[in-house]
């Protein structure tokens, strides 16, 4: 959920396809090309990824594997996020007085793609985009 609130616009990118599971019928990629397509036939359907700057991508990761540093760390009494352009992205405050600053890396993220079953709307072609203008009750 953390990706999609740090991708603009992500409603736009939602694609209609017809290699889709039931009972889904639309879905978003965070990589260009469209999974569905490629899982049921190996066929290379370009699709427009989903993905937030890889600033937003950094700073989200970060506060994750800190918030999982700070629960599983018993000898540690916080961990402060700190980021941006400081020295350091965090600070580790050992239960004995101790002050760790440390670096956070993202390259263990990855995204899956989201599958939706939207109902009432028309499809003419597939890998067509879908307008979404209101929501009802
Ligand atoms: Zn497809």
């Amino acid at each position: 959920m953390l990706i999609i609130d740090a991708t603009s616009g992500i409603e736009t990118y939602i694609e209609s396809c017809d290699n889709l599971p039931a009972p889904y019928n639309f879905h978003i990629g965070f990589i260009n090309l469209c999974s569905p397509c490629y899982e049921k036939g190996e066929i290379w359907t370009y699709q427009k990824a989903a993905k937030p700057q890889s600033g937003a991508i950094g700073k989200l990761s970060s506060e994750v594997i800190l918030k999982f540093i700070e629960k599983l760390s018993n000898n540690l009494e916080k961990v402060v996020s700190i980021g941006g352009t400081e020295l350091a992205d965090a600070i580790l405050y050992h239960q004995e007085g101790l002050l760790i600053f440390g670096e956070v890396k993202s390259a263990p993220l990855i995204t899956y793609p989201m599958l939706f079953y939207l109902q009432n709307i028309e499809i003419e072609k597939p890998h067509q985009k879908v307008i979404l203008t209101n929501i009802s009750t």
